[in-house]
């Protein structure tokens, strides 16, 4: 951060303030990482805060330190409407469009008259906060919120419990440490967090190994699912509401799945397309190497965003006519062509 946004954010913090954290909606290890560790530095430097989150976050996240304190929106929107009110300050972490938050929480969101600081790495930021903390070349919003404490002058209130957090979101958007955005940076915040005593080692197997036998056999349904166009460098896999039924799927069962035909040698884009016909929407992840930039894929085609190398969008429309729009749209952008 430069100086003057430092300066902005220690006016803010310098009374006492009541304040939200939010992170976008079906929060991922970065997402709930970055809030519940800003979440709790800001209770060690004095101020009321909680983290609302817009809804129920996944089960192999469930063990964050303070993750029970988090209050979800959509199972009481009435209650979380009355804090949303109550703040005098609200962190909008890892999203940087409010609409990301859901319909019935960004209605609550616009209608607050506080100030709003996003901390946030995605691209092409919507113009809703009041301070606007948004570099794209972080690998993760965690990794911001460690130089943003820092930057305030309160490492030192970086316990072991705010460095867990801080490290499950480093080490889930970094891919273990494997995408381009991991830097000799990144590294030396590890290597801070670890000295703040954090159990590096089991994070990894919480986050990586707590898979059930159903969602194991959900991943085998996928790759058998999957479909490899080698001429477009490209590879996609769907997964139908029947399939997820088949496998009693639960929240999470799905995450990452998108990135295993990037291991097939000449893939350097994979979709994944998931039916939800309780929402009546497919939802679509999109992952990349190198240069094909699948923000500009997700917006362009699928109202969607993100980063370059990993983005996702939603769709009104069927699994079937998804991928119909996909392969047509695939034929004249893809990583073949760059
Ligand atoms: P995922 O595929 O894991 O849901 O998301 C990959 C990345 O794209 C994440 O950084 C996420 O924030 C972003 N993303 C996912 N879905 C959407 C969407 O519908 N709109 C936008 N703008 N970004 C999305
Ligand atoms: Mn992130």
């Amino acid at each position: 951060m430069n100086k003057s946004d430092i300066h902005t954010a220690l006016k803010l913090l310098d009374k006492k303030q009541n304040i939200i954290v939010v992170p976008h909606r079906n929060p991922d290890g970065d997402a709930m990482g970055s809030t519940l560790g800003l979440c709790a530095f800001l209770q060690k430097a004095g101020h009321e805060a909680m983290v609302i989150s817009p809804n129920e976050f996944p089960d192999f996240l469930a063990w964050l330190p303070q993750s029970k304190n988090v209050l979800i929106f959509e199972r009481n929107p009435q209650v979380a409407t009355k804090f949303l009110k109550e703040a005098t300050l609200v962190f909008t972490l890892d999203f940087n469009a409010l609409h990301r938050t859901g319909e019935a929480m960004e209605v609550v969101l616009k209608e607050l008259n506080v100030p709003f600081l996003m901390i946030d790495h995605h691209q092409n930021p919507d113009d809703y906060a009041t301070y606007m903390f948004s570099q794209t070349h972080y690998g993760s919003t965690c990794e911001m919120i460690y130089h943003f404490i820092s930057d305030l002058g309160h490492k030192d209130l970086i316990d072991k419990d705010i460095a867990t957090c801080l490290y499950t979101g480093i080490v889930t958007d970094s891919g273990s440490f494997k995408y381009p955005s991991t830097t000799s940076t990144t590294h030396r915040v590890v290597a801070d967090l670890i000295d703040k005593g954090i159990n590096n080692s089991e994070v990894h197997n919480l986050v990586f190994d707590s898979n059930s036998y159903d969602r194991l056999k959900l991943l085998g349904r996928a790759l058998e699912n999957l479909i490899v166009l080698p001429h477009l460098k490209s590879a996609y896999i769907t997964l139908s509401q029947k399939d997820l039924n088949e496998f009693n799927f639960q929240r999470g069962d799905s995450e990452g799945i998108v990135n295993y035909p990037l291991t097939i040698k000449g893939i350097d884009f994979s979709v994944i397309f998931i039916e939800n016909l309780q929402e009546g929407i497919t939802k679509i992840s999109f992952r990349s190497q190198g240069n094909f930039d699948v923000n500009l894929f997700a917006r362009n085609y699928f109202s969607g965003g993100g980063h370059k190398n990993a983005s996702g969008g939603r769709s009104d429309n069927s699994l079937e006519e998804c991928v119909v729009h996909f392969l047509k749209v695939l034929e004249k952008d893809n990583p073949a062509k760059l």
